[in-house]
């Protein structure tokens, strides 16, 4: 898949700071089904070269089973709180335990689990999975997705030498809109936002509030490319994103979220 951008000179002489961009996307095909123990950044390395700044986008879900973040239905002993969350949403309360057990701190219990988790992410019923693992088992993100970015990106670089970014992935609901997208749960040698602030437009005002979140971004297309179900494509390629400057600070802090606010007011 090849995604390019055109501008009429005009436009582009005043385009600052930003590189034309000819960007390709690839899906990787050919990984067999992952369970605890491989190789994952080395099965990769083998079915796609990398070059200096490409950017690795990893399922959660597939990185968790590399590394054994799973546990069976069967293991698990609900507390009266999963049970009693579990009656209402009708779900397994086993399965609602393991997302209790995940969560740092539970911001809605119903018609859906709304958690937060270790690293400042918050999702639905804390982005534990029971789909693509075999029945009864469930998978959690990775209990520091960050480090897992950082981990995958250093082992890629040792096999290959090339510095590469890594994202590492979680399909997601959003407020406000049907439909879930990708999220970037963890990144690796990029910053989570580009910093438009500061930049001027196309007619010379100055930009007071745009932070793009470029990680989220990439994370969208990837997990198009991905699919959610019988795909398997687990990891998606984007080569020449160019760079871009920025901070990683992609969570609200507690003080500046609005709506957490008002879901905390209404419990
Ligand atoms: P999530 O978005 O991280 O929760 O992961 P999904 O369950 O949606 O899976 C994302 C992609 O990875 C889909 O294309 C799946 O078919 C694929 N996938 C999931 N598990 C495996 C696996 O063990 N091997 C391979 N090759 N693909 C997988
Ligand atoms: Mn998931
Ligand atoms: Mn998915």
């Amino acid at each position: 898949m090849t995604v390019r951008q055109h501008f009429a000179p005009s436009l582009s002489e005043k385009r600052s700071n930003y590189l034309l961009m000819h960007i390709q996307v690839e899906g990787i095909e050919g990984l067999p089904l992952i369970h605890k123990g491989d190789d994952l950044p080395a099965l990769i390395c083998e079915l796609t070269p990398f070059n200096d700044g490409d950017i690795l986008s990893i399922a959660s879900s597939v990185y968790s089973k590399a590394k054994g973040y799973t546990k069976r239905l069967a293991d698990i002993t609900p507390t009266a709180r999963a049970i009693r969350i579990a009656d209402r949403t009708r779900e397994d309360p086993r399965f609602i335990q393991a997302v209790l057990d995940a969560s740092t701190d539970i911001l809605l219990e119903y018609p859906f689990v709304l958690s937060e988790v270790s690293t400042g992410h918050i999702g639905v019923r804390a982005g534990v999975d029971q789909s693509n693992i075999e029945d009864e088992m469930v998978i959690f993100l990775p209990p520091d997705p960050m480090a897992a970015a950082d981990e995958v990106r250093e082992e890629v670089y040792s096999i290959t030498e090339k510095n590469i970014g890594v994202i590492i992935t979680d399909t997601c609901g959003r407020s406000f809109r049907r439909g879930q997208t990708g999220h970037a749960v963890g990144w690796s040698g990029m910053t989570a936002i580009r910093d438009f602030r500061g930049d001027t437009d196309l007619f010379g005002h100055v930009l007071k509030i745009t932070e793009e979140a470029v990680v989220d971004e990439i994370a969208g297309f990837a997990n198009f490319v991905m699919g959610e179900s019988n795909n398997g494509v687990p990891a998606v390629v984007f080569r020449n994103c160019g760079t871009w400057q920025g901070h990683d600070d992609l969570y609200f802090r507690r003080e500046e979220d609005i709506l957490r606010k008002l879901l905390e007011n209404a419990r």
